[in-house]
């Protein structure tokens, strides 16, 4: 049997909104935070590349001007000794004075020497009066020299030479010049590598901040923070390195790398000494880099994590709430359409279901329906023997029985009135209908409910059966007046009986 209600669909479609909407703004939220954490990214990372950019160029620039300096030191000195008619009249002090004075005073410059074409040292300002000179005619630096006269200044690889001094020794040499451009032998100075820890040091680079030496093939000169493990250290044979090394090939430039030595991610950027073979690195960490940045992040995520539970909740919230009015809706809608006895469709929805029905029958000429007007019988007998609230559960197992006995869907019953009922029978002929209005009182018969009162010692009903007839019904009214009229035969007829309107 159909008792239809159609209750909650616009609250459904809100239900859906809500999620579209609140699914819209939160992916907006997400887009916005992504594209704003991104640009705030990109702008850390570019402040840090110029910021370190300005630091390894202020610091090329001091170290360029200090090795012009100390170049122009061994000039001075190779001029003095190349001018021995002036030297020639002083004594060996004087001489002393003359040619190495205020530089062999200078703070890490360890010592100055002249050293002939065949290697032999014709001054230094180390050596004692009558101390053997030492010949360095193997060295590196005096071969480079000898071997080619457009070396210029040339920078040794850090050398630990027993001169006393704390540090390494790199040794800055020049070449002589005969008068007729051959080889005459170097000047050499021993620079205290020290005196790069001097210039570095103090320079603020964050946690785990460095600024380093190197030549171009890998040998470290110096490092700050210091570590005197990693002075002289051949860093070339590790694959960072080689990898790097790519970068090197341009004067200057930048990028990401965890360093060998103590593993921290860096952002380095670099600059080549002009006219030496050294590179000064500026390494910031990219832990401090991001570190405010990453501060915003997890605070973003956060925010978004506790956005989404919110929007959750409040989602889950406003199901729960819509579901309630869904069920209230649907609640009142059934009480404003069923009987409160009898559970049946009350007067008012019968009397849509029946205007429904006339309505598309007169669209489709091929459909039909008919009507069974159901009245109990003896009824007013029954209240008076048993009781009105006895009566009342009469009418529920009636009811029951009746709607228990409609199988399609497209059956209705209702409550007329008093204890008279109205069955609707879609697509049913008067024949259909007569065998179910049978049906109807054979099972409120055989329910068997006592009524003492009655000749037919049980409670009975009788059903009056009419089908739509287009050429004489012109209302709703006239096909329920006929089944009304039926009913009213088979009361005159014995009562417990089925009479079809038209026939019998
Ligand atoms: P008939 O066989 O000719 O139908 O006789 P009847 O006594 O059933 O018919 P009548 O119309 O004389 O009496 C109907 C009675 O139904 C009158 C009234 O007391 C009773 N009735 C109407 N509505 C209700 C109800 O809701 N509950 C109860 N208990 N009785 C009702
Ligand atoms: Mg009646
Ligand atoms: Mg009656």
């Amino acid at each position: 049997m159909r008792l239809g209600f159609s209750g909650g669909s616009k609250i459904k479609q809100l239900k859906k909104y809500l999620v579209v909407v609140l699914g819209i703004a939160m992916l907006m939220v997400i887009a916005m935070c992504a594209s704003t954490l991104y640009q705030s990214y990109r702008q850390t990372r570019f402040s840090a590349v110029t910021n370190a950019g300005n630091v390894t160029l202020i610091s090329q620039r001091a170290i360029s001007r200090n090795l012009e300096m100390l170049s122009l030191s061994l000039d001075t000195l190779a001029y003095r000794y190349q001018h021995p008619l002036s030297v020639q009249r002083l004594d060996e002090s004087q001489r002393y004075a003359y040619l190495f004075g205020s530089m062999a005073g200078v703070a890490h410059i360890n010592g100055l020497a002249v050293v002939g074409a065949s290697g032999e040292v014709l001054a230094s300002s180390r050596r004692a009066p009558g101390e053997a000179a030492p010949n360095y005619g193997d060295r590196a630096y005096f071969i480079a020299h000898r071997d080619s006269a457009r070396v210029g200044l040339y920078v040794s690889r850090p050398i630990r030479a027993s001169l006393g001094n704390e540090l390494p020794v790199v040794v800055l040499s020049k070449r002589l010049f005969n008068k007729d451009g051959s080889f005459g032998g170097i000047v050499m100075m021993a620079l205290d590598l020290a005196y790069f820890r001097d210039l570095f040091e103090g320079l603020s680079l964050g946690d785990d901040g460095v600024i380093s030496l190197y030549s171009d093939d890998g040998i470290a000169y110096m490092r700050i923070p210091y570590r005197e493990d990693m002075i002289g250290r051949d860093a070339s044979s590790s694959p960072n390195f080689q990898r790097i090394q790519r970068a090197l090939q341009h004067e200057e430039g930048s990028f990401f790398a965890r360093a060998i030595s103590d593993g921290v991610e860096r952002l380095y950027t670099f600059r080549r000494i002009p006219d030496s073979p050294l590179i000064v690195f500026v390494g910031y960490a990219e832990e401090a880099i991001f570190k405010s940045w990453r501060k915003t992040l997890y605070v973003v995520v956060l925010s978004l994590a506790v956005f989404a539970l919110l929007s959750a909740y409040l989602l889950w919230h406003v199901r729960q709430e819509l579901r309630r009015r869904v069920a209230i809706e649907k609640r009142l809608e059934e009480l404003a359409l069923t009987d409160g006895l009898t559970g049946l469709l009350n007067r008012r929805a019968l009397d849509e279901a029946l205007q429904a029905a006339w309505e598309r029958c007169r669209r489709n000429l091929n459909s039909t329906f008919s009507v069974l007007f159901i009245d109990v019988d003896y009824f007013k007998l029954y209240n008076d023997t048993y009781g009105h609230k006895m009566g009342d559960e009469v009418l529920q197992e009636v009811a029951q029985a009746i709607a228990e006995n409609l199988p399609r869907n497209t059956d209705c019953a209702g409550r007329y009135g008093g204890e008279e009922f109205v069955v609707l029978l879609e697509l049913t002929d008067g024949q259909g209908a007569r065998l179910m209005a049978q049906r109807l009182c054979e099972a409120v018969y055989s329910r068997l409910i006592v009524h003492a009162a009655s000749p037919l010692r049980v409670v009975t009903i009788s059903a009056g059966v009419a089908t739509l007839q287009r050429e004489h019904h012109r209302r709703v009214e006239d096909v329920l007046n006929a089944a009304d009229a039926a009913l009213y035969r088979a009361k005159r007829d014995g009562r417990n009986a089925v009479r079809v309107s038209g026939a019998d």
